[in-house]
């Protein structure tokens, strides 16, 4: 696959980059993904099952998500495109002492040299930063094994959103650096059911994920206006 055919926007990775030296401190811009670690987990692990399966985390950044797999007992490769982000897991790992590996190697690269390699296949929120997130869905399910599950989650598209993930969580909360997420990026759960399933997967279910800036909790529901999470099953 030649450069100009990666499916990246160089600005995506240039910001994760800019910030990738702060992938483990949990009070920076990704404190956020500390916190709902646990809730996505045992998401994770009510469908699928983590101990003992096989993964795939695209778009691990520092490793928070692929990390937590590993603890729950998954073997886990992690790939990213930002080298900065997957130099920082690797020193991470050599702390904590999970044995994660990482690539650097574009999804759909991946799902060409080894096509139905993995029990589970995760990509959380990163779809709403690639150019063609229908191409990432798609070398997911490639990239599953028959029977085997694949996890999606990102940003819904519609008023609320937008107030409350850029407008809120970047300019009121100061919670993300204003730029973080591009709303015209943002894709609804009909519209990702969509892409799924015309990548041959079934979805199984959706369930929200809610922020309360009062409490700072966040906690799982039947409210997708926001955050959401999807599980697929590949078919056997
Ligand atoms: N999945 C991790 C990180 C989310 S941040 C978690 O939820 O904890 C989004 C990540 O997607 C960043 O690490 C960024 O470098 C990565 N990313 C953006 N575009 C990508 C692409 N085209 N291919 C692979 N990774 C990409």
């Amino acid at each position: 696959m030649t450069e100009r055919q990666i499916n990246v926007d160089s600005a995506e990775i240039a910001k994760f980059s800019a910030l990738a030296h702060k992938w483990w401190d949990k009070t920076s811009e990704f404190k956020p993904l500390h916190e709902i670690n646990p809730l996505r987990l045992d998401y994770i692990d009510e469908f699928a099952g983590i101990h003992g399966k096989s993964f795939l985390d695209v778009g691990c950044g520092g490793g928070i998500l692929s990390e937590g797999l590993a603890e729950r007992g998954a073997t886990v490769t992690g790939i990213d495109l930002a080298e900065k982000s997957l130099k920082v897991a690797k020193m991470h790992q050599m702390e904590s002492g999970l044995a994660v590996e990482y690539r650097c190697i574009p999804v759909e690269e991946l799902a060409e040299s080894a096509p139905e390699s993995f029990d589970v296949v995760t990509c959380m929120e990163m779809l709403e930063h690639v150019p063609e997130p229908a191409s990432v869905i798609a070398a997911c399910m490639r990239l599953a094994k028959p029977g085997g599950w694949v996890f999606f989650s990102t940003l819904n598209r519609n008023a609320k959103a937008y107030l409350l993930a850029v407008i809120g969580a970047e300019y009121v909360l100061n919670m993300l650096p204003r730029g973080t997420h591009d709303y015209a990026k943002f894709i609804k759960p009909s519209e990702l059911g969509r892409m799924a399933r015309l990548s041959g997967l079934d979805t199984v279910d959706v369930r929200g994920m809610h922020y309360n800036p009062l409490t700072q909790i966040y906690s799982l529901g039947g409210d997708t206006d926001v955050n959401y999470l999807m599980a697929c099953r590949k078919p056997l």
